[in-house]
């Protein structure tokens, strides 16, 4: 009897016929888990488009869905603060950190700013103790993303390891083809010098040639106070910086102030997938940001 079963369940229709059930906690890792899974995965992001870098409420109908995952792909480091309250809710062990669920991709990613001393504030602020977490912002970076994602999805389901494979190396092509195209937008600009509001430019800045020389943000995720935010602009002013790089939730009085009293120009990056309607993937993201980019450092006097 229990051998019939068996002999049942192990020849059952395809065991992801629904697709498998992915969760992300970002709008980037769902485009990359779609590029990758393509019609097999049903991927949801936990974190919308335009958030705060580190704060994102999860809403209760979202913990249903991270119950019901099959894999639940992140950012790690400490990137996600708030991840550890919805997985107490959702108590999924195999979703939990080292589960069979559980995807970090930040596995074998070169980390920049390693060396970040992990001091808590006493405003509970400070994150990127871990070494910088923003690395999705290296497009070069998406080829060890989605070899870990094709790894994580072939567990789960391996007779579709082939497709993972193929898809992934599409995606690549096309990654190469515009990474191409990126390089030559900003040569002209490489060397730039520029403020950024919070680090979430580094691996970005690295690929793309620009020098960021300081955050608005004393500590990640903590605010200026006037005296720091005055100095900044003051020394903005006599070192002549000629970028200052704000994303879609900074506070823009402070983004206003700053680039009135330091003559530096204003560009908005958006650090995530979503964040401007013509970024509706990962590979659009680039588009977009290198586009903005270019705009600004072309009009500079
Ligand atoms: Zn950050």
């Amino acid at each position: 009897m229990l051998r019939a079963v068996l002999l049942i369940l192990a020849t059952a229709a395809p065991t992801w016929a629904g697709g498998i059930a992915v969760v992300t906690t970002s709008t980037d890792l769902q485009s990359l888990v779609r590029a990758v899974g393509g019609d097999r995965v049903r991927v949801t992001s936990l974190a919308p488009a335009i958030h705060e870098p580190h704060a994102v409420d999860v809403k209760p109908s979202q913990l249903a869905e991270v119950k019901a995952a099959d894999l639940l792909v992140r950012i790690g480091l400490d990137h996600e603060p708030w991840l550890a309250r919805v997985l107490t809710i959702v108590n999924e062990p195999r979703l939990a950190p080292g589960g069979a669920g559980d995807l970090d991709v930040s596995r074998g990613v070169h980390l920049l700013q390693t060396e970040t001393p992990r001091v808590r504030s006493e405003r509970g602020g400070h994150v990127h103790g871990f070494g910088n977490p923003h690395y999705w912002l290296d497009p070069e970076n998406a080829r060890v993303i989605t070899a870990s994602i094709v790894e994580a999805l072939a567990r789960l389901d391996p007779v579709d390891r082939a497709g993972f494979d193929l898809n992934r190396q599409r995606f690549l092509a096309a990654l190469d083809t515009r990474l191409a195209r990126w390089l030559a937008a900003t040569a002209p600009y490489r060397g730039t010098r520029a403020v950024v509001v919070h680090e979430s430019w580094p691996y970005f800045a690295e690929r793309f040639g620009l020098v960021i020389v300081a955050a608005i943000e004393p500590t990640p995720g903590v605010p200026p106070s006037p005296s720091s935010l005055a100095a900044l602009t003051q020394h903005m002013k006599a070192t002549r910086v000629p970028l200052l790089i704000a994303e879609p939730e900074s506070d823009t009085s402070v983004v206003r102030r700053v680039t009135a009293a330091s003559g530096a120009r204003p560009v908005v990056l958006i650090p995530s997938v979503g964040g401007d309607p013509a970024a509706p993937d990962y590979l659009s993201l680039f588009d977009v940001n290198i586009a903005r980019l270019a705009e600004a450092l072309s009009a500079r006097p």
